[in-house]
């Protein structure tokens, strides 16, 4: 019998000349994120496509050509490349998905499988005998990189604007999810969300491409050409009228990175779902993940600081990337009238877990679970915590494990682990459903609260709205008032425009 040897999978080289004809695939995001970063891809001239939206049968193609222990979001993910290469081949022959289209995916090291996702899609290709297809895996962390050939370039020029590309992404997401549910007219949230990306992602294609190193970094520093894009989406989201004197229930959305962004059949379309049982959801932004990597570096140049030469200048150039981030968020926040949430403090995050969870067990999201947790529960930023908790995922497990910890400490603390293998929709759902329950219970008897303090009337509050009609928009800054319900904090803001 003929032994053959392992042979790690590389890809053929993709050249400069290619570039011009090949299209670069790419996913894992929301429809949001992908559409700005395709806008980004194609800024810098290349020809860009996201895969298909994730359907469930991802999943079952996904278990075929992977390991069956793998956990769901690698499965998921692996499966969608998979059926898009099966559809690409199917239309336009086999030949040409070798040579006209190429994968790019992110990866990074860890101790979870997010450093394993290219052997899953080697699978694929080789499932598909498709090895000769070129997939290329990137360094998440890196500003400059390219891929064998040069055809694919990460330069600063790309890597700034993929970040931009995230950062608007996720607070058009903040904004959508905030507005929808108060919505007066039915659908209209969704329409101006199309309208606004479709927008944002010309003004993305078009970008001034000034600098390349340094120079771009400036240009990025201190253009204000995306504060204008975002000015000109506000002006679409300025004609939403909303009601927010709706009772809902807060939920905040964390869990696994993939799973928790994730709006599809990935994770059950629990966002929506939630939205139908009445609640207002807090989405998970992708730039907290980001502010994580940056800040557990910071973190770590900490822990050994005595062993480290010029650890103050170390430390002062990590500070100001970490400093740098949160402004541009902000910066863009502000142009959105800072409806989005900020981004929150990582030392806080990681002090707030750290009796439970070490924050050196990297992973996944690491501490970040406990934190983020117990930050929304003392800041009265939710009702209920809902954690998507991926099938097959340690850092998850461990996560959910030291909850029961934090629940034991905080008894009061409504959180609802979902287990999501993607094939156990009614029990996942029925689940999150008892505590939301007591989640809509608790923001009624907020809402009933506030009324009794502020001595309003519902009847007074319509009045109040009748002479100031601005109070209705979808982008009238509501302050937080110490409430987790959004109808909570708008009593008391009336009642204090009001002099009471
Ligand atoms: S964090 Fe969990 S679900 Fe996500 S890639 Fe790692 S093992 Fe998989």
């Amino acid at each position: 019998m003929e032994v053959l040897d392992y042979r790690a999978y590389k890809p053929k080289p993709f050249t400069k000349e290619e570039r011009a004809k090949t299209t670069v695939l790419f996913g894992g995001l929301t429809w949001k994120h992908e559409r700005l970063i395709q806008a980004m891809l194609e800024n810098m001239g290349y020809r860009a496509q996201p895969l298909p939206e994730i359907r469930r049968i991802d999943l079952d193609i996904g278990k075929e050509f992977i390991d069956v222990g793998a956990c769901c979001p690698t499965t998921f993910t692996a499966g969608n490349l998979a059926r898009t290469l099966m559809e690409i081949e199917k239309k336009e022959g086999r030949q040409k998905v070798k040579d006209e289209y190429v994968f790019v995916t992110i990866g990074a090291c860890g101790p979870c499988r997010f450093g394993q996702y290219h052997e899953s899609y080697e699978r694929v290709l080789e499932g598909l005998n498709l090895r000769d297809f070129r997939l290329f895996l990137l360094d998440l962390l890196q500003m400059e990189q390219s891929a064998d050939g040069g055809g694919l370039e990460i330069n600063t020029p790309l890597t700034l604007g993929l970040v931009y590309a995230m950062f608007i992404g996720d607070l058009l997401t903040d904004l959508e999810y905030a507005t929808r549910p108060y919505e007066v007219k039915k659908g209209q949230t969704d329409q101006v969300l199309k309208d606004s990306v479709e927008l944002l992602y010309e003004r993305l294609k078009n970008r001034p491409i000034k600098g390349k190193k340094f120079g771009s970094f400036v240009w990025h520093l201190t253009t204000d050409y995306f504060v204008k894009a975002l000015k000109e989406v506000k002006e679409l989201w300025d004609h939403i009228e909303v009601d927010r004197l709706r009772i809902k229930p807060k939920v905040k959305i964390t869990g696994e990175f993939w799973l928790q962004t994730h709006e599809g059949e990935g994770n059950y379309n629990i966002k929506r779902w939630l939205e139908q049982e009445g609640a207002e959801v807090i989405p998970p932004p992708i730039a907290v993940w980001m502010d994580y990597l940056i800040n557990m570096e910071l973190f770590k140049l900490e822990d050994k600081k005595e062993f480290i030469k010029f650890y103050h200048l170390k430390k002062a150039v990590v500070l100001f990337f970490a400093k740098l981030y949160r402004y541009t968020y902000d910066k863009l926040r502000k142009s959105l009238n800072n409806i989005p949430n900020p981004l929150p403090d990582q030392r806080t995050l990681k002090d707030l877990a750290r009796p439970y969870f070490y924050y050196r067990l990297t992973g996944g999201e690491g501490h970040m679970l406990i934190g983020k947790a117990l930050y929304a529960y003392k800041n009265r930023q939710a009702h209920m915590i809902c954690e998507l908790s991926p099938y097959g995922c340690l850092p998850n497990t461990m996560s959910v494990g030291a909850m029961a910890k934090v629940l034991g400490d905080y008894p009061d603390l409504l959180y609802a682990p979902i287990e999501i293998k993607g094939d156990a929709e009614v029990h996942a759902l029925s689940r999150c459903q008892m505590i939301l329950t007591e989640a809509k219970k608790r923001a009624r008897e907020e809402f009933e609260e506030v009324l009794e303090k502020t001595g309003l009337s519902i009847e007074d509050i319509r009045n109040f709205e009748l002479e100031k009609p601005e109070l209705r928009k979808a982008t009238y800054k509501i302050p937080h008032y110490g409430y987790a319900g959004t109808a909570s904090n708008y009593v008391i803001h009336i009642a204090k425009l009001m002099g009471r």
